[in-house]
C-alpha cells in the first residue's frame, strides 16, 4: 500500500526522504509542490528524474475530481461535489462575504451521529476523511474558483470531533506558513457535543472557534433531536463547555437551529439564555433549513422575533445566521453523501 505524503507535515517528510538517501532540501521542495496542489510527482520539476520515479512507486497522489460545481445565482456561493480516490464523495461549500471567503468543509463521507434534522446523517457513516482529503476541500476549492479562502468553518459533512486526530492534522498543515497560512483565528470547529474530547482539543490550545450545537437547553428536548446528547446529557455539557473556556479564554458559540413548536419556545429561550450566561458563550441563530426526508419546519419569523428579544433582553450575546447558497442547497444541514460513483462506459 502506497503512503500518503499529503498527510504528512513536512517533519515527516523529511524524515521519509533521508530514509530514501535524499538531502534535506528535497523534503521542502516536495511540501513546496504539494501545497501548491501539484499531485503528481512529474510535475515537481526540481527534482531529478529518478527521484521522482521513486516517489511514484512510495507515495499515492491524487486530486480530488469535481463531479458538481454548482453556483448559487443568487449570492454567488458555489457548491462543489468532488469524488475522492475510492469513488466516495463529498460536499465542500464557498461562501463570500464581503470580509472574504469562507469554505465549509465536510471531514466525513456520511455522517453516525444521527441529529434527526440533518441530511448528512441520513446515509449513515461511510468513512472517516483523511488529512490530505479534508486539506484538498480547502486548496482545491480554492484552486478551482479562484476565490482565495480565509476563513475555514468544519460545518460540513460529519462530526470533527468522531475523526479528531486527522482533523488536528488537517488543521496543523492548513495553518502552517508553507501550506496555505490559514490563522486559527480564521477557522471555527463545530461539534454535536462529544464532551469525551473537549479536554483533548483544549490540551492543543489552538486560537479557533468551537461551535457547539446545541439545538436545545434540556434533555428531554436535546435528546430528541440529537441522540448523541443520550448518555452525555445537557448538564455534562455545559461543564466540558465551561472548563473549555477556562483552559482556552476562548469563548464558545452555540449554534441553534430554530425549528417550529420544538425549540422555539418562551420556556426554551429563557433556558437556553441561563446556559449561554453560564459559560459565556454567543448564540447563533439558524433559521432551520427544510429537508425534503425530515418533518420539521423553521419557526416562524414572530417566533424567532420573539425568542431573539428573550435572549437580548437576559444579556446574551446573540446573531442569527444568513442564509446563503439557498438554490444549491448549500445551507447548514443540507448536504449530503452523494453515493453515485461514475460508471465507466
Ligand atoms: N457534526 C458537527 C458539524 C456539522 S455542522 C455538528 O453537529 O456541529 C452543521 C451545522 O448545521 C450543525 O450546527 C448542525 O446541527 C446544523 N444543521 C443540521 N441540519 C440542519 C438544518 N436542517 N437546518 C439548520 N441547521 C442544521
Amino acid at each position: 500500500m502506497k503512503k500518503d505524503i499529503v498527510s504528512m507535515n513536512c517533519r515527516e517528510i523529511e524524515q521519509e526522504l533521508l530514509d530514501l538517501g535524499q538531502p534535506k532540501y528535497r523534503a521542502a521542495q516536495v511540501y513546496g509542490w504539494l501545497a501548491k496542489g501539484v499531485r503528481d510527482f512529474d510535475g515537481m520539476s526540481n527534482l531529478p528524474k529518478d527521484l521522482r520515479e521513486l516517489l511514484k512507486m512510495k507515495y499515492r497522489l491524487y486530486a480530488p475530481k469535481v463531479l458538481s460545481k454548482q453556483v448559487s445565482q443568487i449570492d454567488g456561493t458555489i457548491k462543489y461535489l468532488w469524488e475522492l480516490y475510492d469513488g466516495n464523495a463529498v460536499e465542500t461549500v464557498v461562501m463570500s462575504y464581503r470580509h472574504g471567503n469562507t469554505v465549509c468543509v465536510s471531514c466525513q463521507v456520511g455522517c453516525r451521529q444521527g441529529c434527526a434534522f440533518c441530511a448528512s446523517t441520513i446515509g449513515g457513516l461511510v468513512r472517516s476523511l483523511e488529512p490530505s482529503e479534508i486539506l484538498d476541500e480547502v486548496l482545491f476549492s480554492q484552486l478551482d474558483s479562484g476565490k482565495p479562502i480565509s476563513n475555514i468553518v468544519l460545518m460540513g459533512i460529519g462530526e470533527p470531533l468522531d475523526n479528531f486526530d486527522n482533523v488536528m492534522r488537517f488543521l496543523e498543515l492548513v495553518n502552517d506558513p508553507a501550506g496555505m497560512n490559514i490563522g486559527m483565528r480564521h477557522i471555527s470547529l463545530s461539534t454535536c457535543g462529544i464532551t469525551e474530547r473537549f479536554d483533548d482539543l483544549a490540551a492543543r490550545d489552538l486560537q479557533l472557534t468551537l461551535s457547539v450545537s446545541l439545538h436545545a437547553p434540556d434533555d428531554e428536548t436535546r435528546s430528541r433531536l440529537m441522540p448523541a446528547n443520550r448518555g452525555r446529557g445537557v448538564e455534562q455539557l455545559m461543564a466540558c463547555c465551561r472548563r473549555y473556556f477556562e483552559k482556552t479564554g476562548r469563548r464558545i458559540s452555540f449554534e441553534y437551529a430554530m425549528i417550529d413548536g420544538v425549540n422555539d419556545t418562551e420556556a426554551h429561550a429563557r433556558l437556553l439564555a441561563k446556559r449561554a450566561l453560564s459559560v459565556g458563550a454567543h448564540v447563533n441563530l439558524i433559521p432551520l433549513n427544510h429537508v425534503e426526508e425530515r418533518a420539521f419546519k423553521p419557526s416562524t419569523p414572530g417566533h424567532m422575533k420573539a425568542f431573539i428579544k428573550i435572549l437580548e433582553s437576559e444579556g446574551v450575546n446573540v446573531t442569527v445566521r444568513r442564509r446563503l447558497g439557498g438554490d444549491v442547497d448549500a445551507s447548514c444541514g443540507q448536504l449530503r453523501r452523494k453515493i453515485e460513483q461514475r460508471k465507466d462506459p
